[in-house]
């Protein structure tokens, strides 16, 4: 089974764990480094990306995360993981960082002006069996993505899926569905990448 670690500093870890579970992944809890780096893939969950950011600076997880990510490692993020992953935020809080990797610049609460909280029907590339139902909450959009980059599902004329690589990210939540294509294919793609 793939060990698939869940970035475990804020956020809703326990969905994620129990959505890789249900794909067939080994998920784990990962705050410290040593558990990083006993994980082939990582998950970083949905949350507030300003809080994971400064957990992950304190708790001298960032350096890390980043080596791991140049590496290769695969890892999805979710919302506030989404912005995690992202090389550039448009509009990053004092002191907000983020591990990046996929080229892409990255608008937080970009949907959240309109809408605290909705749901959309959403075509994903790579996700047979028809339409997934996205959970948007306080949700980024991306703005702009570079040429490394596929987007797999779009809303409202911007990117809210995206992939480069081994790395994946979405604006919406899956974990929060009961529906675990999404987490099925990064499954995959970490089963892929050993
Ligand atoms: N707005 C949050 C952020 O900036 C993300 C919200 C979410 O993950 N549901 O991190």
């Amino acid at each position: 089974k793939p060990a698939i670690g869940v970035l475990a500093l804020q956020g809703d870890v326990r969905e994620h764990l129990a959505a890789l579970e249900a794909t067939g992944a080994e998920p784990s809890a990962v705050r410290r480094a040593d558990e990083l780096d006993a994980v082939d893939g990582l998950v970083i969950p949905g949350g507030e990306s300003t809080t994971i950011s400064k957990l992950a600076v304190a708790f001298g997880l960032m350096a890390p995360l980043r080596r791991r990510v140049a590496a290769g490692m695969p890892a999805y993020g979710s919302c506030a993981g989404m912005i995690m992953l992202a090389d550039k935020i448009l509009d990053p809080r004092s002191g907000q960082e983020t591990i990046g990797g996929i080229d892409m610049i990255v608008r937080r609460n970009a949907f959240g002006r309109q809408n605290e909280s909705f749901e959309a029907s959403l075509v994903l590339e790579g996700v047979d069996g028809g339409p997934v139902e996205g959970v948007f909450i306080r949700a980024p959009w991306v703005e702009s993505t570079g040429a490394g980059t596929e987007t797999l599902a779009t809303y409202g004329g911007y990117a809210v899926a995206v992939r480069q690589g081994n790395l994946l990210a979405t604006s919406f939540h899956p974990e929060l569905t009961g529906d675990h294509r999404v987490h099925g294919m990064f499954t995959e793609m970490v089963r892929s990448a050993r």
